[in-house]
């Protein structure tokens, strides 16, 4: 069940602190979402490229779609006509297809880079030498990449209930954002987001410089 107190106390607390709430409608029906877009809220998350695709016709045009998940590069060419940001760029081959995608389309996709910020072996991303590499390559070869535009970073911390741990862990990205703007985009205005934080360890990321959470199962319930 969608709830709604959750949501309005969110959005203010996230409106005064200029982040950006990304409300993650993953498993969650149609109506679910468009309860919270008659609210207001315009940027949803999705995870799994076959469901976007499914729910994004049924929904209003304005709505910006998020695709957080891993997402494979056979896959880019089915969200690239419609998809507002793709938060979990993990290779050099990835962003190549994005950028062909987008220009197949005629317009220019947004990107995160996920770095790999939690101690689990499952969890996708990047190491920080490998995203100054990526960012390398498409600084020396701009016009190979005139299609896609990277516009932060993105990253998952450990599931756990130590808090200083998960602290550390959205500090080191928000360290190497720093550092990589500082390096790469100069004062490119675009690279601006730090995707860190969902339901359980928002408030920390905010903490530690977030300017994009992802949440969901506060805002939805949990998911089966
Ligand atoms: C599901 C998901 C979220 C939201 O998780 P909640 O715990 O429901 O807030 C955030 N980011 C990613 C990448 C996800 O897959």
């Amino acid at each position: 069940m969608v709830n709604e107190i959750a949501w309005r106390q969110l959005k203010e607390e996230l409106d005064r602190l200029n982040v950006t709430l990304v409300a993650v409608s993953k498993t969650k029906p149609v109506e679910d979402i468009l309860t919270l877009y008659e609210l207001g809220q315009r940027d949803f998350g999705e995870n799994y490229v076959q469901e976007l695709v499914a729910k994004q016709p049924s929904l209003p045009e304005d709505v910006k779609w998020h695709y957080i998940g891993h997402l494979q590069s056979n896959k880019v060419k089915l969200i690239a006509s419609f998809v507002h940001l793709i938060h979990a760029v993990d290779s050099l081959k990835l962003l190549e297809e994005i950028n062909r995608q987008g220009a197949k389309h005629g317009r220019v996709i947004d990107v995160l880079l996920q770095m790999h910020i939690a101690d689990e072996d499952t969890k996708f991303g990047l190491a920080a030498e490998e995203i100054e590499s990526i960012c390398t390559s498409v600084q020396r070869n701009k016009d190979a990449f005139d299609h896609v535009r990277i516009c932060g970073l993105m990253g998952m911390a450990s599931f756990t209930d130590d808090e200083q741990k998960i602290a550390s862990e959205f500090r080191s990205l928000r360290e190497t954002f720093l550092s990589i703007q500082q390096h790469y985009f100069g004062d490119l205005t675009h690279f601006k987001q730090c995707s860190m934080g969902m339901s359980s360890d928002y408030k920390i990321a905010i903490n530690e410089g977030s300017s994009m959470v992802r949440v969901g199962s506060l805002l939805f319930g949990s998911r089966n």
